[in-house]
């Protein structure tokens, strides 16, 4: 008998049917003798539905009623999941998030939790009843509704996991797992059967959407095991487990193309001390994340300053940075937006002197301009021109042996 997470993603549970067929999984599982909560994502397409009426009314709506209305996809879910529940003869109870508690702090649209409740579940689950909680919702200090960020059911199934002690958290989607790359930008990605917190972890924050970033992050604090499946059957998936657990050591395990990037530049700024601290901290102070940072060596006492952020927050921060721009003396500020960013991610990097070298080479190759580079202990990425995004994930991809050669045209794979 084990205690499990299920959580399942807006595909799995898109109309009646499917919420039917899911239910009729949960029923088994806990049949099995096992105890289960259940966390749900709003139906698919419902979360951008309500963003578009919202966008309908004005651009930018505030982050207090945008959250309050976007939680309510989730809350229908919940409740029609334990009412087919109950419609199958078993016990079940819908909570959101205030019911809880979840709570989380005041940045609306990507809260995090800092304090989650959940002994409620416990007698909920020894009475024998299916607790059923809507996924990506909080409720801050002042009694505010808050979302998690898109895709964030994912944090809030981990998080109840590690706070039951959950035996392990299984995340049912669209997909089987995870995969070398996205198959649908690279037919010949590989299906991993495991992999470590860590590359997931860089994986999901270059635009891997498979999971929610913040919900590796979790549950390699709380060592939450951690598993990824389709909820259409299948054989296959992939375990998130501990780096001395995954026996596959390649030098790259995977290779990922994220669309959500745009740059500004400043364009000489003056070099002084505290300058790029002016221009970043209005960033910081709204939550606004910056990624890759440049500034090019200063020759007549002026740089250029360039640095890349979410597209969803470009409007914001060009509004910020204008006004820094003026107040220290630059003498423009571009922004762009049709860039991307391709990364390829692995342990196998910090040990592996030469690999940012053979990606370069593989995009020279293409004839491909690389604009900024980053690199840390598990990752490269560059930032290159949109339209070539796609042609660098393959050639990337292929350049470190992550093509599947049994790969048929036809899509098929001859074995596993
Ligand atoms: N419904 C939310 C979204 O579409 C949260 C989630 O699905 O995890 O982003
Ligand atoms: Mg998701």
């Amino acid at each position: 008998m084990a205690l499990i997470v299920q959580k399942y993603g807006g595909s799995s549970v898109a109309s009646l049917d499917h919420i039917r067929r899911v239910a009729m999984g949960i029923v088994t599982t806990k049949s099995k003798g096992n105890k289960v909560t259940v966390v749900v994502s709003a139906m698919s397409g419902e979360t951008d539905k309500l963003l578009g009426l919202a966008g309908q009314v004005m651009s930018n709506p505030p982050g207090r009623e945008q959250d309050a209305l976007v939680s309510t996809g989730e809350q229908a879910c919940a409740a029609l999941m334990a009412i087919t529940l109950e419609s199958l003869g078993h016990r079940a109870k819908s909570y959101l998030g205030l019911q809880l508690p979840l709570i989380t702090d005041q940045v609306h649209t990507k809260a995090r939790i800092v304090e989650l409740q959940s002994d409620i579940l416990h007698d909920d689950m020894n009475d024998g009843i299916i607790p059923v909680i809507a996924g990506f919702q909080g409720v801050c200090d002042n009694g505010s509704i808050t979302t998690l960020g898109r895709g964030g059911s994912d944090t809030t199934a981990v998080a109840l996991a590690a706070s039951l002690k959950a035996d392990c958290c299984e995340i049912y989607t669209d997909v089987d797992g995870v995969y070398t790359a996205d198959p649908n930008i690279c037919p010949k990605a590989r299906h991993l059967k495991k992999i470590s917190y860590q590359e997931m972890l860089e994986l999901a924050g270059l635009g891997a959407k498979v999971l929610h970033a913040r919900s590796v992050e979790l549950a390699q604090k709380y060592q939450v095991p951690l598993v990824v499946k389709s909820s259409f059957g299948g054989e296959k998936h992939t375990w998130i487990v501990n780096e001395e657990d995954v026996m596959e050591n390649s030098v790259i395990k995977g290779v990922t193309l994220e669309r959500n990037v745009s740059k500004i530049s400043l364009i000489r700024v003056p070099d002084r001390p505290g300058i790029a601290y002016k221009i970043l901290s209005p960033l910081a102070e709204t939550s606004i994340n910056v990624d890759m940072i440049i500034q090019n060596a200063s020759t007549d006492g002026f740089a250029d300053f360039t640095f890349t952020i979410p597209t969803t927050d470009l409007e914001k921060a060009q509004e910020l940075v204008s006004k820094i721009a003026e107040e220290i003396g630059a003498l423009e500020m571009l922004a762009e937006n049709n860039i991307v960013k391709v990364s390829a991610v692995g342990i196998g990097i910090k040990t592996n002197p030469g690999v940012a070298a053979r990606m370069f080479k593989s995009l020279s190759e293409e004839n491909i301009n690389i604009e900024m580079i980053s690199t840390s202990e598990y990752r490269i990425s560059c930032i290159i021109e949109e339209k070539y995004g796609e042609l660098a994930v393959r050639a990337v991809h292929k350049v470190f042996g992550l093509d599947d050669l049994n790969h048929t045209k036809d899509g098929e794979h001859k074995h596993e």
